[in-house]
């Protein structure tokens, strides 16, 4: 096992080198040395330091302060940004989420300590050299999520990790350990007191793995899912998720099927997605993705359903349909979308001025979303075709003077 056989390592190896010949110590820490370990594609790597911030800063030329009162500073190299982050200690959880102090310190040791699992709290020198203060070789070898030190406590000064343990389990198919998994039961209901966007990254990251299923099962079986936003009493749809026979599930497809379940009118999946904190994107796309699995559930592709749903969105309800044996293909909804005569309203060959010079209108009025609507469903149902001459001459007979 070798840092050099790692691009994303070797890469940020020059950062590493100049703190260390500056004096200082530097590490790559936290999940990337564990998907290393694992022979997983790593993401992004982080370093820790014995740098403070301020002198990460003068060795070198080009930083950015991106988190510095969490001592973390973006060291630039090669067009490319490094997150340093100097050793430190967290202390006083007062509220289950923030630590009200920050300290800085010289210690590799004190700095691991505060990481959440054992798995997480590894550290690798430039020379290879792999630090394992907690026996996170060891619990890698047994698959199994174990807390740095005391579970209670630790799930106590910051209740998110209670999460990360379940979210860890979907994404590495370990078990977690015995004592971390009695803690959660326990502590459960503090996660409500974490921000709610903390929750979602978790939540998010937990439908998307490969162990969804038993992810999703410890989510239920621990009581975790009560603690957030408007989940409790849904643990039997949970489970349904779980089982949903999907290999991959969408973050998309996670709601579509949830708020399916509930039967929730738009306006109730608009209140449970607001209170998830989703973005107003996010929103609009469960919302249309709902109402087109709804009606491709009754019936085939067409003109009308293409036409409301974007291509990504209806492929996505298209591959709920072929797991549940409701579809054989996505080739019907590829041959629908591809002959569709009008992707919005823009694409109609007739506009507002167009509408104004025919009908010889003094002023805009409502009359012109009248026509546009007309055509543009007569369009859809193929009963007209989007040429500028026919539509002018449509628009004349039907909406011309005196009718
Ligand atoms: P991912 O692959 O999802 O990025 P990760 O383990 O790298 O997983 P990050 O959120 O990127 O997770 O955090 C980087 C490291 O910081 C973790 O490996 C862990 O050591 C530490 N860490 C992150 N969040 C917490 C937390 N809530 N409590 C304690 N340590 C944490
Ligand atoms: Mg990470």
């Amino acid at each position: 096992m070798s840092i050099q056989k790692e691009p994303l390592f070797l890469e940020a190896l020059p950062v590493m080198q100049q703190l260390v010949d500056a004096g200082y110590e530097a590490y790559f820490v936290g999940g990337s040395v564990r998907d290393m370990l694992l022979h997983k594609p790593i993401s992004d790597v982080d370093i820790a330091t014995s740098a403070t911030p301020q002198e990460v800063k003068e060795i070198f030329s080009h930083t950015v302060d991106v988190g510095i009162e969490h001592g973390t500073v973006m060291v630039i190299h090669h067009k490319e940004g490094y997150e340093v982050t100097t050793f430190r200690t967290e202390e006083g959880y007062e509220d289950f989420r923030h630590p009200d102090k920050v300290t800085f310190v010289r210690s590799l040791e004190e700095d691991l300590k505060r990481r959440d699992f054992t798995i997480n709290a590894l550290a690798i020198g430039i020379d290879d050299q792999l630090i394992d203060f907690f026996d996170g070789i060891g619990d890698l070898e047994r698959q199994c999520i174990r807390c740095v030190g005391d579970a209670k406590e630790r799930f106590n000064e910051d209740a998110l990790r209670m999460f990360r343990a379940v979210r860890f389990v979907g994404q590495l198919g370990f078990q977690i350990e015995e004592n971390t998994k009695n803690a959660i039961s326990l502590l459960k209901m503090n996660l409500s007191k974490v921000a709610v966007e903390r929750m979602k990254v978790e939540f998010e990251k937990m439908i998307q793995s490969s162990y969804r299923k038993d992810a999703l099962k410890l989510f239920v079986e621990t009581g975790l899912y009560q603690a957030c936003p408007l989940f409790d009493g849904k643990g039997e749809i949970l489970l349904k998720l779980a089982e949903f026979p999907i290999k991959e599930m969408s973050v998309l497809q996670a709601w579509i099927l949830f708020v399916d379940e509930l039967k929730l009118s738009d306006k109730e999946v608009t209140h449970l997605l607001k209170s998830w904190k989703s973005s107003n994107e996010q929103i609009r796309d469960v919302l249309v993705g709902y109402k087109t699995y709804r009606a491709r559930k009754e019936e085939e592709w067409n003109f009308f359903l293409a036409y409301d749903c974007s291509y990504e969105v209806a492929s996505e309800v298209e591959q709920l349909l072929i797991a549940q044996n409701k579809s054989t293909s996505i080739k019907g909804l590829e041959a629908t979308y591809q002959s569709l005569p009008i992707r919005s309203m823009n694409d109609i060959q007739l506009n507002g001025h167009d509408i104004i010079r025919i009908l010889k209108l003094e002023k805009k009025g409502p009359i012109i979303g009248q026509v546009l609507k007309t055509v543009e469903k007569m369009i859809l149902e193929q009963s007209i075709e989007n040429d500028a001459e026919i539509l002018e001459a449509y628009v004349l007979t039907h909406f011309g003077s005196g009718k």
